[in-house]
């Protein structure tokens, strides 16, 4: 592990912040502290039982450690545990989540909107597509195959009609299937993913704008991964940047700043372009907003309690890295993209293997499959690698995606062939990625000789 500074820093803080109570009365909570200090060894030992997210070698599912600054305001807010539901029950914490929450809809292109932070991205999809549901009641709600699960499950709980868009062979939503389904007519809002969480693929927003203009619909953007990436649009190859673009034009955008932005869970955020949709979120409640008359979060969001201290640790995450596309934040961004192409390009050149998107993953996530002549003898290797790999100290991950993908020419691929291929799958989302390209590359090259032999020279 990297020497930590978080301890140094936080005991220094919670003196300044204890400081500030000095006017109250002392009293004594009891605490043991022996009896605490043996618990504490005994969740250190158990928190062994974990792939080592926080080390660059994990390059497997979509997760990073929060950083050091996002701790250590998050560990110091605990201290007095505001709830940022009502300003009765974290003032300060509700002002911060103000802040953050427009750094977040600016870097969008948003100065008017309604926003907050949520426990989660799937809770803020669910705002998003209830506010969908409030607006346009009895339209079907429409995503692509590759759209987040999530979607499905939520509108079967808000009892919205969804219906499943199928994908082109780069992840992407297939235009013209999307069409199909809106000359019918009965369609509000359409779910487009910026970065899906299998490939990181980006869905063609700015097309999709334009059939918005001829059939009329809500589009709802759901970016919980891939959001921050606007910062960088402008590097990323042509239809992911146009797509990101076209972001201010969405209806409703999810970002999870749990995700990309250095936070520990606990941390989503939903943004509406429109801050009348406020009045769905219309209710009274006896008990909970008293000393104030100034906005209560909870008065716009769907949840009751929700952690201040997630607020002040994106507040703080911003203060020292702030959203710009030229600030070291984006530079992280950039490092991560690195990585991912440095990768794509060992893989491309490997007869070994089979790297999905060409010419270059969209974001950061590299997909690839094991070379061999049927899919299961290469879901197999793929399994066996993994393994393999996961001896050697590095870790990646696996996804299921359709065999047709990995047709070498358009004509080849059957969007119909529903089979699947497991693949090899790494989310290069930490900058240090970039520097430990090669010995992630090394790692890999052992594992797959081991598995499959040397690689033809
Ligand atoms: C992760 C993810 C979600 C779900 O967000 P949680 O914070 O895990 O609830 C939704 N959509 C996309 C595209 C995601 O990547």
């Amino acid at each position: 592990m990297p020497q930590d500074p978080v301890p140094g820093l936080l005991s220094r803080a919670t003196e300044l912040l204890e400081a500030e109570f000095t006017y109250l009365p002392p009293f004594q909570q009891h605490t043991d502290s022996a009896a605490i200090a043996q618990i504490l060894a005994s969740v250190a030992h158990r928190l062994a039982d974990n792939y080592p997210y926080f080390h660059p070698l994990y390059a497997g599912q979509m997760l990073k450690p929060p950083h050091p600054v996002a701790r250590a305001a998050y560990a110091l807010a605990m201290t007095i545990n505001p709830n940022n539901h009502a300003r009765d029950g974290g003032r300060a914490s509700s002002e911060m989540e103000i802040e953050a929450v427009r750094q977040i809809a600016q870097m969008c292109g948003w100065n008017e909107y309604l926003g907050h932070l949520t426990s989660s991205g799937t809770l803020a999809n669910l705002e998003a597509l209830w506010v969908a549901g409030q607006s346009a009641p009895g339209k079907r709600i429409l995503g692509s195959e590759q759209a987040h699960y999530t979607h499905r499950r939520i509108s079967a709980v808000l009892q919205l009609n969804y219906a499943q868009v199928p994908s082109d062979n780069r992840g992407r939503i297939s235009l013209e299937a999307l069409e199909n389904e809106l000359r019918k007519g009965d369609v509000g809002t359409v779910v487009v993913t910026l970065g899906t969480t299998a490939i990181g693929a980006v869905d063609p927003l700015d097309q999709i704008l334009a059939l918005r203009q001829q059939y009329g619909f809500r589009i709802h953007v759901d970016a919980a991964y891939g959001g921050y990436y606007k910062l960088i649009s402008h590097t990323l190859a042509e239809p992911a940047r146009h797509a990101y673009a076209a972001m201010d034009q969405a209806d409703s955008i999810v970002i999870d700043p749990h995700k990309h932005g250095l936070q520990p869970y606990g941390c989503g955020c939903i943004l509406f372009r429109d801050p009348a949709v406020g009045r769905f979120y219309k209710h009274d409640s006896p008990y909970t907003y008293f000393t104030s008359k100034q906005l209560h979060l909870g008065e716009i969001s769907l949840e009751c309690s929700r952690a201040g201290a997630a607020a002040v640790a994106l507040w703080a995450t911003h203060q020292l890295l702030p959203l710009l596309p030229n600030g070291e934040f984006a530079r992280g961004l950039s490092q991560s993209r690195a990585a991912a192409l440095g990768l794509h390009r060992c893989l491309q050149v490997d007869d070994r293997f089979q790297p999905l998107a060409a010419p270059a993953p969209e974001l950061d996530i590299v997909v690839w499959k094991p070379t061999a002549e049927t899919a299961e003898k290469s879901s197999q290797l793929a399994r066996n690698i993994f393994d393999a790999c996961a001896q050697r100290g590095l870790h990646l991950a696996l996804v299921q995606l359709p065999l047709s993908w990995f047709s070498q020419s358009a004509a080849d691929a059957n969007p119909a062939e529903s089979k699947l291929v497991t693949c090899l799958r790494s989310v290069l989302m930490k900058p240090e990625h970039e520097a430990w390209l090669d010995r992630i590359w090394e790692r890999l090259a052992a594992a797959s000789a081991d598995t499959i032999g040397k690689r033809t020279e």
